[in-house]
C-alpha cells in the first residue's frame, strides 16, 4: 500500500480538477492521497467526495509559502480542518497578495514591452491562488514565449526583470496556523533549496514532519533527510508534487510513500487532538 501526499489541482497551479486527480490516483492504485494546493483548501471537499467513491483515503491539506532567515520555505499542512475560521481568514490574505503580485508582474512585463494583459492571466488561472506558473502559461499562450522554461528564464525567475517577491509569513506563523487548524506541519521538499540550517528552528517552532521523498530528491537526498527525521524525531512524508499536465507528464504515483508513514501521521494527529482537548 502506497500514498502520494503532495498533489496540486486547478484550485492552484495544477491542471487537473480534483476529480481528474483522484481518477489518476485510482489508476496508480494509491491507497491514500493528500491534496496540498498552494494557499487554498478549496479543492479538498470535491477531492474527498471523489476519493470516497473509489475507496481511496483522503487527507485534506495545503502548501503554505513561508520564510525563515530569508530562505523561502514551503510548509505542508495535513489533516487540516478546512472550515477553521482563522485558517480561512489567513488564506484569504495570502490569496489577495497573490492577486496583487499578478498585477505587479504584468506591469513589469508591460514596461518590458510585453503587452500581456492581467485579464489574460486571471482568466487562464481561473482560481483564487494565481501564481507565476499561470503568468508563464499566459505568456506562452499569447505567443510571447515558446515554452514555460523560457518564460521563467527570461522574465519570472528570481533576479529576472518581471520577478516580484511574495510577502511571506514566517515559518513559525505558518506552523502555528496549521496547528490551530488541527493539522500537522511538515517541511516540504527540503532538498530543493538545501537550507538545512533552518531545520532546528522549525523543530523548535513545533514542526511535526519532513518531506523526505519528493520527485526532485535523489535517493541520497532522501536518505539524508530520513537521517534528519530520525535525529529530530520528525514524521516522514513524501509525494510527487504533481501539477497535472503542466510539466508535460503527470507525476502522480511516481513517488510512492509506504502506507506505514500515513499510519504514523494519523497517530500523531490523534495525539494532537487529545492534547488540544485537555
Ligand atoms: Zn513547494
Ligand atoms: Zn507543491
Amino acid at each position: 500500500m502506497f500514498a502520494d501526499l503532495h498533489l496540486h489541482t486547478n484550485f492552484s497551479d495544477g491542471t487537473y480538477t480534483p476529480e481528474e486527480l483522484v481518477a489518476q490516483a485510482a489508476r496508480n492504485k494509491l491507497s491514500a492521497i493528500a491534496l496540498t494546493d498552494h494557499d487554498t483548501v478549496e479543492g479538498c471537499e470535491r477531492a474527498a467526495i471523489a476519493c470516497k467513491a473509489v475507496e481511496i483515503e483522503f487527507i485534506p491539506g495545503a502548501e503554505l509559502t513561508a520564510e525563515q532567515n530569508d530562505n523561502e520555505i514551503h510548509i505542508l499542512g495535513y489533516f487540516l480542518d478546512t472550515h477553521n475560521k482563522k485558517l480561512l481568514e489567513e488564506i484569504a490574505k495570502f490569496q489577495a497578495d497573490r492577486q496583487n503580485r499578478i498585477h505587479e508582474m504584468v506591469a513589469r512585463l508591460n514596461q518590458l514591452k510585453v503587452p500581456l494583459r492581467v485579464e489574460d492571466v486571471i482568466k487562464l488561472a481561473n482560481c483564487r491562488s494565481p501564481g507565476r506558473p499561470h503568468v508563464a502559461r499566459a505568456l506562452v499562450k499569447a505567443g510571447f514565449c515558446s515554452s514555460l522554461d523560457e518564460a521563467f528564464e527570461r522574465f519570472l525567475k528570481k533576479h529576472r526583470p518581471a520577478f516580484v517577491p511574495k510577502t511571506k509569513i514566517s515559518a513559525q506563523v505558518a506552523i502555528e496556523l496549521i496547528h490551530q487548524a488541527s493539522g500537522l506541519a511538515v517541511m516540504a521538499h527540503p532538498g530543493l533549496n538545501r537550507t538545512d540550517e533552518v531545520i532546528p528552528d522549525l523543530v523548535d517552532a513545533g514542526l511535526d514532519g519532513i518531506e523526505c521523498f519528493h520527485t526532485k530528491h535523489s535517493t541520497a537526498v532522501s536518505e539524508h533527510y530520513l537521517e534528519i527525521a530520525d535525529k529530530y524525531n520528525l514524521l516522514v512524508t513524501g509525494g510527487s508534487d504533481c501539477h497535472g499536465m503542466s510539466k508535460g507528464r503527470p507525476l502522480i504515483g511516481t513517488v510512492k510513500l509506504p502506507y506505514q508513514h500515513v499510519e504514523k501521521l494519523k497517530e500523531a494527529v490523534a495525539a494532537r487532538s487529545q492534547l488540544n482537548q485537555k
